[in-house]
Parts: structure tokens; sequence; C-alpha cells
């Protein structure tokens, strides 16, 4: 298809506004998929993304439209959708997918108006010099305040509320519409057809029949089937095996030129050799500057995982290595603990991350796991000036230290203006700094604050939350690190060092945890014949204390003497419970407490 004639664009929406069924109606509407083969939320493949309603991994889907001119005439164009995934984890992935676009329409639910996520994303696109086309969703519902939400769209994109376009995703109203509109007004694609080809990866999924599949957008150039082609950052080449578009089943072609979205499969088995925001060009004809943009992909949130039946480690360890075919951002290396036995530190990319990789693994390979709590990156730089990375508390190195640095964000939260009070507090407390806040309207602010990362994977949404009744929205960006009085909390047990509940904190928090945790532990682990001692330190000096008091504990009182088997039985069971015991020094507690411990927030 000549470039003319192709429309790529994306659709930016905060979680629940729609896409996925607006998506559902376009495929409808263009004929992509038939009336009887339709299923909600056809794109979504995983069925965790079905489930949590979430769109993970983006997917490209071509639609062929025609539209009609003054005299009547028919031209067919091709409208490449590009759904990108909707989280602040995979910014990233979102900035890639707004790359390979001309234009993004801003879907917005009719009832509830824009939301942080989709402001974050709107100002993406905006940078990138995308077309935005405003569309308000959802007006079916007997709630929705179309002119109300008009007008706040109207102020963010700078244009008059009557350009807003009204439809209904579940229904259908003015999707054919929006279509028209996509072709009015997203401009063409243009790059140089005679160039070396350059085509940007901005998707990459591993499939267990066909290897890893590629969704690339061509900038200049073309790319065929049976070519060599190499990947610019890694110097990696393969042969194209084959290529083609997606509509909405993958269908090979001959190639793909200027301006073209489609996927390439080249037989490799690891997303990493196929990475999101890299530049593929031919081998024979090389181009000499990849397209700008790439970056790898940086864990910045990590946390020990741990299989509860311990027999299950190496099914863990080869479902996180599967996993791993099919997300370049998971990291992870073996970890050991006292109190947990084997298991892994994984590196995620934030805490929704942390949550999906979690319940796949726990769902598609049938584990029971459990996570320590989630900590940040810290760079702590020594008395000699050497810097070491950690990653796990107990990296974290004793004695004397010269300067600890933590990552920062910079958060963006929507919100009636009715909240602001409960915000500023609960940023404060989160040692936020302000940096800046907006009216969208009377009613709604928009609030920008420098946090750090730590303090936002710690529950801080839940907070943010309860705090406002669920009306408060929530997006964040790394964007640097700071220096923080930040020190490491050690639980212990009888003066032995429960490794999984170690915390790195703020020094002004560390003795709020150590109550918090001590008076946990106190209740969960089970009386001993001897008194035992929790206490948390940081150091050498103790700052918090419980004790759980010594009990005679004689289990064969219970049997009133006579049945000699019943006694028998009961030992065993004994036996069998003490083997999942973990021993602390002295002390036998059973793997359930420390679960508890850590699952109970
Ligand atoms: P996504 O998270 O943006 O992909 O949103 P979904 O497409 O999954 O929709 C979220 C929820 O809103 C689902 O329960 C949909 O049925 C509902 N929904 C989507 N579009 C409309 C619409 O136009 N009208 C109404 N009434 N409900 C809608
Ligand atoms: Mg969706």
């Amino acid at each position: 298809t000549p470039p003319e004639l192709l429309r790529n664009f994306c659709i930016i929406a905060h979680i629940d506004h729609g896409k996925s069924t607006l998506a559902d109606r376009m495929l409808q509407l263009t004929g992509v998929v038939d009336s009887r083969a339709m299923r909600a939320q056809y794109l979504d493949r995983m069925d965790i993304e079905r489930e949590r309603g979430i769109t993970i991994k983006s997917q490209a889907v071509r639609m062929p439209w025609a539209v009609e001119d003054e005299a009547g005439a028919l031209t067919p164009y091709a409208l490449n959708m590009i759904d990108t995934p909707g989280h602040v984890d995979f910014t990233y992935e979102v900035s890639r997918s707004l790359a390979a676009c001309e234009g993004a329409v801003l879907l917005v639910d009719a009832a509830q108006g824009i939301e942080a996520q989709t402001l974050a994303n709107l100002y993406l696109a905006m940078e990138n010099d995308l077309q935005i086309i405003p569309v308000l969703n959802k007006i079916d519902l007997p709630a929705a305040q179309p002119e109300k939400y008009a007008a706040e769209i109207a102020g963010l994109v700078g244009c008059e509320p009557e350009d807003v376009l009204k439809v209904s995703g579940k229904t259908g109203v003015g999707v054919t519409e929006l279509l028209d509109r996509i072709v009015q007004t997203v401009p063409a694609p243009h790059g140089d057809p005679a160039a070396p080809a350059r085509a940007m990866i901005f998707d990459s999924v591993y499939d267990t029949y066909r290897g890893v599949v590629t969704y690339v957008r061509v900038v200049d150039g073309s790319l065929s089937p049976r070519e060599r082609i190499v990947m610019m950052s890694t110097r990696a080449t393969h042969e194209l095996l084959e290529i083609g578009v997606t509509s909405p089943e993958p269908v090979p072609t001959k190639g793909l030129g200027v301006g073209e979205v489609g996927y390439l499969i080249t037989g490799v088995k690891d997303v990493r050799q196929s990475k999101v925001g890299d530049t593929v060009t031919n081998l024979a004809k090389p181009a000499t500057e990849p397209l700008g943009g790439y970056s790898d992909p940086k864990p910045m949130v990590f946390s020990g995982l741990y299989p509860i039946d311990g027999s299950d480690y190496p099914v863990l360890r080869d479902a996180l290595d599967k996993l791993k075919l099919n997300d370049a951002a998971l990291v992870y290396e073996p970890e050991t603990s006292v109190a947990l036995g084997f298991g892994f530190r994984v590196g995620y990319l934030g805490l929704l991350h942390l949550e999906i990789v979690r319940e796949r693994l726990e769902r598609e390979f049938d584990l029971d796991l459990i996570s320590t709590a989630p900590n940040v990156i810290y760079d702590v730089t020594l008395e000699d000036k050497s810097v070491v990375t950690v990653t796990n508390p107990s990296e974290f190195p004793g004695g004397k230290i010269g300067e600890v640095r933590e990552p920062v964000v910079r958060a963006t939260i929507l919100a009636p203006s009715e909240y602001i009070g409960a915000i500023m507090e609960l940023c404060q407390q989160r040692r936020g700094d302000l940096l800046g806040m907006d009216y969208l309207s009377a009613e709604r602010v928009e609030m920008r604050y420098q946090l750090p990362l730590a303090e936002i994977v710690f529950d801080f949404f839940d907070q943010l939350k309860s705090k406002t009744r669920g009306y408060a929205s929530l997006d964040y960006d790394v964007t640097g690190e700071q220096a923080a009085d930040l020190v490491k909390v050690d639980i212990l047990l009888q003066g032995e060092q429960v490794d999984a509940f170690s915390a790195i904190v703020h020094k002004d928090k560390a003795y709020a945890y150590g109550v918090m945790m001590t008076g946990k532990l106190k209740d969960l682990i089970p009386r001993q014949q001897f008194e035992v001692p929790i206490q948390a330190a940081v150091g050498a000096r103790v700052i918090a204390r419980e004790t759980i008091r010594a009990i005679r504990k004689d289990v064969l009182a219970k049997c009133y003497g006579g049945d000699i088997s019943r006694k028998r039985k009961l030992l065993e069971k004994q036996k069998e419970g003490k083997k999942r015991m973990k021993t602390i020094g002295r002390v036998d507690v059973p793997q359930e407490a420390f679960i508890a411990a850590l699952t109970s927030e």
C-alpha cells in the first residue's frame, strides 16, 4: 500500500475507559472480524489480560476502510491500529508504540473524565507530534456528562469542545465517524522508499509455535521475505523467514514498505534478541544511523520470590526461564533465605509488573509462591568512595557509609479539588516535594510531585485511593536519584537475623517498621519451650523489642493416657510438621508464620 493511503494510529486511554471495546467495534465495522467470530476484547490475547481487563502487550492490527470523496468515489485506505499498554510500569513500551504512529485517539470515559495515566500518555503523544483526535466514549451511559468533559479535554488539547467526538464502543454509535476522522486528520506516513531499510521494533512477543514475533513500523526503504536483516543495537543478524500484517490473524505478505506496520519472524526464541525500540535494517544495504530512542528496560523494583513448597524450586526456575522468553524486562538470580529456603531475587519494572509475573507463574505453571516486601535499587557510596549497587537489603553494607542514593520519580496525580489537602498530607508523609499544581476545571486538579520511588512501591496507590474515595489517579516516571538518610533495619529472633524481613527504610521510619514487624511476628510465631526475644535493630542498636513467653508444651497430655496407637500417630504428625519448620538459631518457626508475616498487609 502506498504511504498516501496508510494511516497509523493508536488509542490512548485510561484502564477501563473502553479501549478494547472500541477496538472490537472497529474490527467489526471494518469487516476484519465478522460478527459471528467476534468475542469481547478480541485483541487482548493473554488470559490474564482478559480477566483483569488490562492490556499488557501491545498489538497492531490492519483494517481496510474506504472513504467517499465529494464526487462519490471510494478511496481504499488501510488503517493500522497499534494498541498500547495502558500502565505506568510499561511507559517505555507506550512511548515506542506512539513513535510508530502519526495520530492518537485520545479516548476518555464520558462519565469519568480524563485520568492521570491518560494525561501522561497524551503529553507523550504531543511530544511525538502526533495528531490528537479527542473522543468521549460511553456516551450511552446515563451518568455520562459529555458537555462537561468535552470542555475539559478541549482545554487540554487546544481544540473546540464541538470538535470532541462522542462515541459508544458498546453500541457502536459514532465509530464510523471516528474512522472517517482518522483518515481525514491523521497525516500519511512519509519516509524515503529508496533509502536503506529502517524499521522500528515496537513490540516482540514469544509464540510457542513460531518463536519470537517482532512487530515493526517501517520508516525508510522496505523489507522482504528471505533477506538477511541486522538488529542495529546488538548487530545480530537473522534471516527473515516470514513477513506480514496482522488483520487480525497473521497474513504473510511480499514485503513491507514505507509507513507500513507488520510483523517479522526470524526463528529466534528469546525476545531479548528482538528488543523493543531497536532498529532493523538490511544486512546487504545497511542504514548508517539507527532510529532514535532505544534504551534497555531497567528493572526498578526488586523482591525475593520463593516457592511455598521448597520442592517446587526447579519448577520455578524453569517457569522463570520460559517467562523470560516473552518478557525482556524480567531479570532474576538465585537467592537463598534462612526463613524461606531456595528462591530468586527478581527485578521488575514496577509493582504491576511484579503482580503480573507472579500471577502468570502461579497460573501458568501451577506454583504457590511467596514474595518478600519489594524494595528499589540503591547506590551506596562507601567511605573509600567505591559504590555498591544494592538490590537486596542483605547486600546493604554494614559499618560506615558515605552516602545512599535512591531513585526518585515525577508523579502526576489527578483528583477532585476537594482532596488537595488529603493528597498533600499523604505526599508529605512519603517525603514528597510539590512541583506544581494546575486546575483542569473548577473541580479537578492536576498535582505534580517529586517522590522517592521507594515510597510509591509501598502501598502508596492504595493509600491515595482510600484518601480520595477512589477518585484520584496516579502516573509516575523515574526521573533520577537523590541522596537520602536511609538505614537497614534487621529483625532478630533470639539474636539471629531473619533475612526475609530486613528492610531499607528512611531513618525517620525505622522505628515504626521495627515496631510493626516485631509485633506481627510475636503474634505469628508459636511459643517455644523457652523465652524468645524478637528485636528490630539498626546495626548493633536495638530499636524495638517484643518477647514470646515460654511454655512447656506437652502434646501427649492431650491423649488421656490409654490409646497407644493414637499417641504414636500424634508423634508421627508432629515429626512431619517439624519438616516444614525453619530453625532460626534455636527457635523452630513454621514456615506459615513467615509467609503470613509477609502477606498480611
Ligand atoms: P479498556 O480497559 O480501556 O480496554 O476498557 P474495556 O474495553 O475493557 O472496557 C471497560 C469496561 O467498560 C467494560 O466493562 C466494558 O463493557 C465497558 N464499556 C466499554 N465501552 C463502553 C461503552 O461505550 N458504553 C458502556 N456503557 N460501557 C462500555
Ligand atoms: Mg483493554
